[in-house]
């Protein structure tokens, strides 16, 4: 399954139409038509609530054998939107119960609660062996925090997506097999975005 995502340009972005492109999809939309491109099912923190987890449930019986539903998320944690942190965290315990089942990887949202993420990832996925990754893959999107943050992700088992914005340490320090890159909503080309990366990483070596 990690070898899907590895094929994808873009493993997380909200424009549609793309083959080579995972597109986050809220379950309302799955329910109504499935994407023909590869896409992720997504149960965002800030919509997260009794209605939209029940919803997610019905939209992940839907695409069960869908070929191009191939991971779940974007789905975490965000201390920055209202929505209850109960809710928050029921959502998200689904999200990464699906993924565990379907061994799908996880697309994951994270705002201000890390430890948190990391504490559930562990309790809902199992402790990697040392430097191993998380089985199945969990993908921190839109990383933009600091190298500090980002090696005690590495270290647990995360990977880190990189879009428009990016610290530029960060873009230098993660391991090839831990990076994956996203356009999420914004309007610039992938393949610029992972040339600014790939050539700031190639400046260091
Ligand atoms: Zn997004």
């Amino acid at each position: 399954m990690s070898q899907t995502l590895r094929t994808l340009a873009d493993v997380h972005t909200h424009h549609a139409g793309k083959t080579d492109a995972l597109l986050s999809v809220p379950p309302e939309r799955v329910l109504q038509e499935h994407p023909r491109t590869p896409y992720s099912l997504s149960l965002h923190p800030w919509y997260a609530g009794p209605g939209q987890l029940d919803c997610f449930r019905k939209a992940l019986e839907s695409c069960l054998n869908d070929p191009f539903c191939q991971a779940i998320g974007e789905c975490g944690l965000d201390n920055r939107c209202n929505t209850p942190f109960e809710w928050q965290l029921e959502a998200f315990r689904s999200s990464l119960i699906a993924a565990r089942e379907r061994n799908k990887p996880v697309i994951i949202h994270c705002v201000g609660y890390w430890d948190e993420t990391v504490r559930l990832l562990d309790e809902l996925l199992g402790k990697p062996a040392d430097g191993q990754p998380y089985e199945p893959l969990c993908v921190i999107h839109g990383y933009r925090k600091g190298p500090q943050l980002a090696l005690r992700l590495l270290s647990a088992g995360c990977c880190l997506s990189l879009g428009e914005k990016f610290n530029p340490e960060v873009a230098r320090l993660v391991p090839d097999d831990r990076l994956f890159f996203e356009t999420d909503e914004s309007q610039e080309d992938i393949w610029n975005i992972r040339k600014k990366i790939v050539n700031l990483r190639a400046e260091n070596r």
